[in-house]
Order: C-alpha cells, then structure tokens, then sequence
C-alpha cells in the first residue's frame, strides 16, 4: 500500500512542499522529509472471548527523529491506516521541533473498532501490539501515548508488557501511564490546557481577552475536548456546543460543562443530554461562534462546508481537521486558524516531562508542569508570529516555517549518513 494513499498524507505533504517553498529549504533537506525513516505494519492476531482467532492490522511509523527518539500515540480506530498513520508522524516531527523539544515524530495504530472488543480483547491487542512493535520501540528510541481510543489503561498494559520484556519496570516507554507507574501530573489534560492556552494567546495577539461574551463550539468531546472545555469555561468563556460521535448539543447561553460530564459518566454520549437543543455535528461545525475548535479527527472541514464556516476562528485541537482546500479558504475569508503543530502542542510537551521525570525517577509538581507547558507554548506562538510577519503568511504556513527551520538546522548539523 502506498504511504501516500490518504488524502491526510497528501495534505501534510502538501504544507510542507508549501512551506519549503516559501521559505527556500534546502531540497536535499525537503527531499529527506517527504518520506517516513521507517514505516512498519504488522499482524496483531488475539483470541477473542468466543475463542476464536481475529487478526487486527497495526502499524508504527517513526517520520523524522534527527532531534531525539520517536514521540506519538497510538490510535484504535477503524478508519487508521498506514498512510494515515505516516501523516500524523510527520505532523509529529514538525510538533516536536516547532515547540523545541528534543524529539522526533512517530505514530502508531491499530485499524480497529475498540467500542466493538470487551476489556480482555482490548488488552491482549496491545499486549501483542507491543510485542510485534516491540524491537522499534523503547525510551531511547521511539516512545508511544494515547490517541483516539486509547487511554491511560492502554498506556499501563504497554508499559507493562515492554518491562516483561526488559525484566524491570521501564517507565520511559511510554507516557500518557497513570500516575501511580510513572505518569505525570497534569499529563490527562495538557492537550485540552494547551489548546486554551493558544486560545488566549489568539486573543492576546489581536489585543482582545476571553470572556462572557466569547463563544465557543467544540467538536469532539474526548481527552482533548473536555479539558479545553473545563478550562475556558472556568476562563469565563461561553461553551455554546459540544459535539461528540453521538451528535452535538446547543445552548446559547452556555452549558455547565460540569452537568453534561455528569451526564455522559451516566450514558456514555452526549446524545439526549435533556438541558440543550440537540443538533447535528454538521450544524455545530457550522455554528456563528468566536471560537470553533474541531477535537475530534481530521478531515471534518472540507471543501464541502467550508462556505458555511462561520467561526472567526478556528483552534485545531485535533490533528488536521481543516484540509488543504478549505484553509485556503478560510484564510481568505480572513478566518484565523491556530494550526495544529501548535494548538495540540500540550499534550507532547507534557509528555516530554513525563519522559524526563520517568528517566530520572523524580516528579515535579502541577504548578511547575503547568506553568513550563505555559511558557514553552508562548515561545512557539511568539515565534510563529514572527515567522507569521517576516513571510507575510498565515499562522498555519509560519508554524511549518519555524519548525522546519529547526529540522533543517539539526538535519545540516548531523549529515547524512554513510
Ligand atoms: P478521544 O478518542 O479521547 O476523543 C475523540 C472524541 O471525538 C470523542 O468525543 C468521540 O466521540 C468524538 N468523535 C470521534 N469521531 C467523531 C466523528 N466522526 N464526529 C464527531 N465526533 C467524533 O480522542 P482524543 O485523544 O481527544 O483525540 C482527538 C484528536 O486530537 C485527534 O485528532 C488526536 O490525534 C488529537 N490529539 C490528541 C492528543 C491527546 O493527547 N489525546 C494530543 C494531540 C492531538
């Protein structure tokens, strides 16, 4: 199967031979980033609780790791494929070196429909994923978080079977782990934490703040989307809609967000959440806000709706929900987007500290971990400004141009090899 099947490879491919260009990469650099280091698929076969066998297909692909060992999640989804998942590595690569982290990208995945498995299904799966990934894998040279459906629990039975493997207990293999193994304080919500964050440094940059009156619709309500809604409602913003696979629900006053979590720990969606107007997911992409921040999948505004966007602007919380087409778009319709490298940034600057504080066995407090989360993001965001200014291009184009700068640099540094 071809890396550059999926629509998601062609358009991370797509920004950086656009930013390259802008910027006059070195082609001998551009020609090295356009494809993956390694791109592995593997067999993952399970007993199921009937007794039968079923094989899942799985995958890791480590992008780029000139900077440090490989760094990305692990996604269960049913839609998750190879080229998909060389995509979201690459993306990772440009994270890592946009916010200065000494990491390079990678990914992993399972094409799989973790709903559809019962818990005992769902750990022999990434008890045999870690396994086959196993060799490639390890807190030198590649180390895996959650993604779309995968959790701390997943974290814990990876981290577990690699300390099999390595016969003590091996922290540094993974982060996103609950706390009582080696997790992180702060770690669950920083992505959601980093995605606020942006949000106000978005309104700082035009000279405005976040409050009553600012409006906001989330789309995709998981690790990424509650925590961003907790934290800007508690920052005094209006959360107006919530959107999950289930569908999405309205209030133009605001919604407790404190209610709807009570009522999803209950019924497990937000679909029939009985304080609000239930509405579609296309009617909530499609919403008059300030702020819309799409934190579910990639792909969801598209040439088909991009004419009927009507936030003024858009936080990318998940990992290239906008495609190529309509940020173009958006962009001339003077829409600001904080593009993804840098709004979903929290979640691996977080990791990184779960790394560094699992290598060194030693822990750091929450208002250390949330003020150094702070401080590295408004770094990126200062920098991407600049970059923003000098090229004369969106936010989305400058965050490539300065994250590529720094591979560039690192890449020339090191050389090729032989
Ligand atoms: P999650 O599985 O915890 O939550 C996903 C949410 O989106 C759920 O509410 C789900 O119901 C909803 N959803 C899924 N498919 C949908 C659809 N077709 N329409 C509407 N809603 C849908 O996943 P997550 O970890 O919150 O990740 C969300 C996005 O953020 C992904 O793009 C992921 O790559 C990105 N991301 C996650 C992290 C992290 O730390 N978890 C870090 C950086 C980026």
């Amino acid at each position: 199967m071809s890396l550059f099947e999926s629509p998601f490879f062609k358009d991370a491919y797509f920004q950086l031979e656009s930013a390259a260009q802008t910027m006059e990469l070195d082609p001998n650099i551009l020609e090295r980033l356009k494809y993956p280091k390694r791109a592995i698929q593997i067999s993952v076969p399970i007993r199921l609780d009937d007794g039968t066998v079923k094989t899942f297909e799985g995958y890791r692909v480590q992008h780029n790791m000139t900077l440090g060992p490989g760094k990305g999640g692990i996604r269960f989804h049913h839609h998750c494929s190879l080229s998909e998942t060389a995509a979201l590595a690459m993306l990772m690569s440009f994270k890592c070196a946009l916010v200065g982290l000494p990491l390079g990208g990678a990914k992993g995945g399972i094409k799989v429909d973790p709903r559809l498995l019962s818990r005992q299904e769902l750990q022999s799966l990434t008890r045999r994923y870690a396994i086959e990934i196993g060799p490639f894998i390890g807190p030198d040279k590649d180390i895996p978080a959650p993604d779309i459906g995968t959790d701390k629990q997943t974290m814990a039975w990876f981290m577990d079977t690699y300390s099999q493997l390595t016969g003590y207990a091996e922290p540094g293999v993974v982060t996103g782990k609950p706390i009582c193994i080696g997790g992180s304080l702060g770690r669950e919500e920083a992505t959601g934490r980093g995605v606020a964050n942006c949000i106000n440094f978005a309104y700082e940059h035009f000279g405005n703040k976040i409050d009553r009156k600012t409006t906001i619709a989330i789309h995709g309500f998981g690790k990424v989307g509650i925590p961003a809604a907790e934290i800007l409602h508690e920052q005094g913003a209006r959360i107006v809609a919530l959107g999950d696979i289930s569908g999405g629900i309205y209030d133009k006053d605001g919604l407790s967000i404190s209610k709807v979590l009570n009522y999803i720990e209950k019924n497990g969606v937000l679909k029939g959440y009985p304080e609000a107007e239930q509405i579609s997911n296309d009617q909530l992409l499609e919403l008059e806000v300030d702020v819309l921040i799409p934190a579910a999948i990639d792909g969801v505004i598209t040439e088909k709706n991009m004419k009927n966007i009507k936030a003024k602007m858009i936080a990318e919380g998940a990992n290239g929900p906008i495609t190529k087409e309509a940020v173009d778009y958006l962009v001339e319709q003077d829409v600001f987007i904080i593009p993804d490298i840098l709004c979903n940034a929290g979640g691996v600057i977080v990791s990184y500290f779960e790394w560094v504080q699992g290598l060194s066995h030693f822990f750091w407090d929450l208002t250390q971990i949330n003020k150094s989360l702070h401080d590295i993001l408004k770094r990126a965001f200062v920098e991407t400004a600049n970059k923003a200014k000098k090229y004369k291009v969106p936010f989305k184009k400058a965050a490539m141009i300065t994250s590529l700068n720094k591979i560039q640099v690192a890449m020339r540094s090191r050389g090729l090899f032989p």
